[in-house]
């Protein structure tokens, strides 16, 4: 375990001010559904324009369309998305990890069709990796490939694929071998394929992002293949520290503690004000931990241990700081409400259970921490 303290530099503290003043004007208050971190809503023109301000696939090669820019500067340009809400759930997975994963173990023509338009917010990802009896022990998986004349034929179900429905495209892992680890490949499949089915499964607040994926006889061409055949695990594990070393895993709430920050609720409780300054001093660890992280990835690391550390305690901020806040709130807030900001307190109460749930449990990343810090 290596988290190093660090801070931002004049330059990327320039950038932060360049975000914060574009959003204010792209997003002025009252104009958009404020969302809760990467589970936001889906705006696609929001996608365009940021990707048009070069603040998507920011870490991706230039040549590619990318930034060429580093983990700490797509940082500081999330951190400013996620503390608005804005509507970033279209491009969120494919900037996230889809994009560099490609980036990594692509082959030239997968990078040359699936960079730009990551980078540009054309292209949307969704994840495929969790099925009905294969979620926190996902090398069980057991949807398969076959490999067949020039490609693979697909069959399987995946579920609680977030934002499938909307998605262009799906990068999901398969079983091409009975070896446990070792049998898994990855691949890059077109939303519209034929023989994919999805369907939205209603979320608890009423939201349809969330999906089931039925693969029957899908073929899949030997050039969506990504990685080595059976080099899926390893890939997905790296996907996994980008997924979950994130400020996204501690800033879901932000939109609301700010709103909550500044109501007469907390002005006229010095209780209140003691909880909210708990809030805040947590809020900057965490911040500083992501930060360290951030700073490791572009030093060429793969900080594993770090990251699940971070969500493991940062998604149980998440809630605690709800708790929180519904607490001071003294009633049970309305979703239907029609001050939007008690309509997302409610949405947020229903949803918080899986916020320590997607990306991994608490129960598992415990182990996953455990057995880092044993070596
Ligand atoms: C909002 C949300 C979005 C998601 N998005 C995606 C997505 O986009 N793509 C995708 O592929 N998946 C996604 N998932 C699925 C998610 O990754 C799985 O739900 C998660 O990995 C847990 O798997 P499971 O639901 O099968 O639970 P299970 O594995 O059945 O676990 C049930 C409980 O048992 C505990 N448990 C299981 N094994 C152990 C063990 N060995 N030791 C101790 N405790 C254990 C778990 O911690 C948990 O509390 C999402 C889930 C949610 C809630």
């Amino acid at each position: 375990m290596q988290l190093e303290a660090t801070e931002l530099t004049e330059a990327e503290m320039a950038l932060q001010m360049e975000v914060r003043e574009y959003l204010q004007q792209r997003l002025p208050a009252g104009t958009y559904e404020v969302g809760l971190g990467m589970a936001a809503n889906n705006d696609v023109e929001f996608s365009k324009d940021l990707g048009a301000k070069g603040w998507l696939g920011m870490a991706l090669p230039k040549e590619y369309g990318g930034g060429g820019r580093t983990a700490v500067e797509r940082l500081i340009v999330v951190e400013e998305l996620l503390a608005v809400g804005a509507p970033i759930g279209f491009h969120w997975v494919g900037d996230r990890q889809s994009g560099p994963s490609i980036a990594k173990h692509g082959t030239e023509e997968q990078k040359q069709a699936f960079l730009p338009g990551i980078a540009s917010g054309e292209l949307g990802f969704a994840i495929g990796m969790s099925e009905p009896d294969s979620g926190s022990d996902l090398a069980s998986l057991r949807s398969r490939a076959e490999k067949i004349d020039g490609g693979w034929r697909i069959n399987g179900t995946k579920i609680w694929t977030s934002g499938a429905y909307q998605a262009t495209t799906i990068l999901g892992l398969f079983r091409t071998s009975e070896h446990k680890h070792e049998g898994l490949t990855q691949f890059i499949i077109d939303r519209n394929v034929e023989g994919l089915t999805i369907s939205p499964i209603p979320f608890i607040d009423g939201t349809r992002h969330f999906c089931e994926l039925s693969f029957e006889d899908v073929f899949i061409p030997d050039e969506r293949r990504l990685g080595e055949v059976g080099g899926g695990w390893a890939q997905n594990t790296g996907e996994l520290v980008l997924e979950r070393g994130g400020v996204d895993r501690w800033m879901s709430l932000m939109p609301i503690l700010e709103w909550w920050a500044a109501s007469d609720a907390v002005k006229n409780s010095p209780g209140a004000q003691a909880d909210l300054g708990a809030i805040a001093a947590r809020s900057w660890a965490f911040r500083g931990m992501n930060l360290a992280v951030a700073r490791m990835v572009d030093d060429g690391k793969s900080p594993v241990t770090e990251a699940a550390l971070i969500k493991e305690m940062a998604t149980r901020f998440e809630q605690e700081s709800l708790d929180t806040v519904a607490r001071h709130y003294g009633r049970a807030p309305d979703l239907n409400s029609d001050d939007p900001h008690e309509s997302l307190l409610a949405r947020a109460i229903l949803v918080s259970p899986s916020w320590s749930i997607r990306g991994g449990t608490n129960e598992i990343l415990r182990t996953v921490i455990a057995k880092g810090l044993g070596k």
